[in-house]
């Protein structure tokens, strides 16, 4: 099965992939509904809330400071390097992310869409303005907005918030001109990015999943592997670079 994709992909001009959280499991990070998604006993959906800003906000910095700590000394696993790799294959390559880690950017990756954010970004929470990264915030002390005194926060989307407009509206336009599309390591549940796999395959695009779990995708999937993103994708850049070098020797 891999063999099939590796010889779709060689062929393919446009590609764009999909990114959740389980890219990021073998690089140490957390996923939000694993055991150690529960912070204090408190859930992400009870954190990661406008609502739970405005009622706590030391509570909710004291969550992303434990969180930017966490993830601080970790690293881009063989499923993000493979990922930087697999640009070369393609003419226009376009890599989507749920995730907020910044580990996409470590790997090298050119072409990002973050439809979450970045944990390492901040912004105000009244006027949206973005300020620098690399801010160390005192929970107890929240720094404000030079432009109108807002109270900083983390520059991430939160449950119950829009995705940002020109983010979303991109990636489902190379979603649907793509020729092959990846969704690699999310449970696909979470809209409006679930979708972008469908419109990709409704748009003509083979559609390749990886996941060590079925998810609703699946079954609609043209090809499904069950497996770890940081095993299955070197492998199947190798492959497809294989195939390439053979095709330049002929
Ligand atoms: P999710 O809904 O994207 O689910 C994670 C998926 O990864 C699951 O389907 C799981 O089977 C799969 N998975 C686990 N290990 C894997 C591996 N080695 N290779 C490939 N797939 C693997 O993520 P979630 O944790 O439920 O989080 C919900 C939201 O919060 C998403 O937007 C997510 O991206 C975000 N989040 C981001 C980070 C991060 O930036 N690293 C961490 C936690 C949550
Ligand atoms: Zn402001």
């Amino acid at each position: 099965m891999l063999d099939q994709v590796a010889d779709i992909i060689s062929k393919c001009s446009v590609g764009a992939v999909l990114t959740g959280a389980g890219i990021s499991a073998e690089s140490g990070v957390p996923t939000f509904r694993g055991r150690q998604g529960l912070w204090k006993k408190f859930r992400p959906e009870q954190l990661a809330t406008m609502e739970a800003f405005l009622a706590s906000p030391e509570v909710v910095w004291e969550w992303y400071n434990w969180r930017r700590e966490l993830i601080s000394d970790v690293q881009p696993n063989p499923g993000h390097h493979a990922l930087k790799e697999m640009e070369e294959f393609f003419q226009e390559f376009t890599l989507i992310t749920q995730n907020v880690d910044n580990l996409h950017r470590l790997a090298g990756s050119s072409r990002i869409l973050e439809l979450h954010g970045n944990i390492y970004r901040n912004k105000c929470a009244d006027c949206g303005f973005v300020l620098d990264d690399d801010m160390d915030i005192d929970p107890a002390d929240i720094p404000t907005c030079d432009k109108c005194g807002g109270r900083v926060r983390p520059d991430v989307v939160w449950f119950g918030e829009m995705l940002p407009g020109d983010v979303i509206e991109q990636a489902f336009f190379e979603a649907e001109r793509a020729d092959v599309f990846l969704s690699v390591g999310t449970s696909a549940l979470v809209q409006p990015a679930a979708s972008l796999p469908l419109v990709a395959k409704r748009g003509g695009a083979t559609l390749i999943e990886i996941n060590p779990e079925r998810t609703p995708l699946s079954d609609l999937a043209d090809f499904s592997f069950q497996a770890k993103s940081g095993e299955l994708l070197p492998d199947l850049v190798k492959m497809v670079h294989d195939r390439k070098e053979g095709a330049d020797r002929r």
